[in-house]
């Protein structure tokens, strides 16, 4: 089947874009082998905190820019950027809680770039889970769900808590905000 994304290339610059934003296509290993040689140099905590940082900045200006464009409300906002990283070939999310008023949900993820790669390294599940990029995107997804702007610290946390690399069929996020 052929991407469910549309894809703008600009004749002139040859620049990608999709609604309206430049985008990149690039192979998996490139984005995975960049991925571990960062973590392998600062350290896996460290470049944790600093990914999920990074990340959540990005999701919140992402759903803010798709809420002016696309007149979304936030809670479709939050599930069309799911979709987008899904239709985009990072791996199949599906958003299994979303408790607004409880301040917490839980999504699973099939086909994870990372846990793909790791299997596909390993020859077999590496016993531990490498999905954490991903947690910066949910923080920074909710953040914005929850009306915090891209200023405000962060009071949502968001976790792997299973990963299709310690033998489980899929990966698992779960988030809350404190209050
Ligand atoms: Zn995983």
């Amino acid at each position: 089947m052929q991407p469910a994304v549309p894809i703008d290339v600009d004749e002139t610059s040859g620049i990608w874009r999709t609604d309206g934003l430049p985008m990149v296509y690039l192979p998996r290993h490139f984005l995975v082998n960049n991925h571990l040689a960062v973590e392998e140099a600062l350290g896996r905590e460290a470049y944790r905190a600093m990914l999920r940082t990074a990340t959540a900045k990005s999701a919140i200006e992402w759903c803010g820019a798709q809420l002016r464009d696309k007149g979304l409300d936030p809670e479709a906002t939050f599930r069309h950027y799911f979709q987008r990283l899904s239709q985009r070939g990072w791996g199949q999310f599906s958003i299994d809680v979303l408790d607004t008023a409880d301040r917490r949900g839980s999504i699973s993820l099939r086909n994870s770039i990372f846990a793909l790669e790791a299997g596909q390294r390993a020859g077999q599940s590496t016993g531990q889970r490498v999905c954490y990029m991903f947690e910066g995107f949910v923080t920074g997804a909710f953040s914005f769900l929850l009306g915090n702007s891209v200023a405000l610290p962060s009071n949502v946390e968001a976790g792997e808590v299973r990963c299709a690399c310690e033998g489980h069929d899929h990966c698992r996020f779960d988030f809350a905000a404190r209050p």
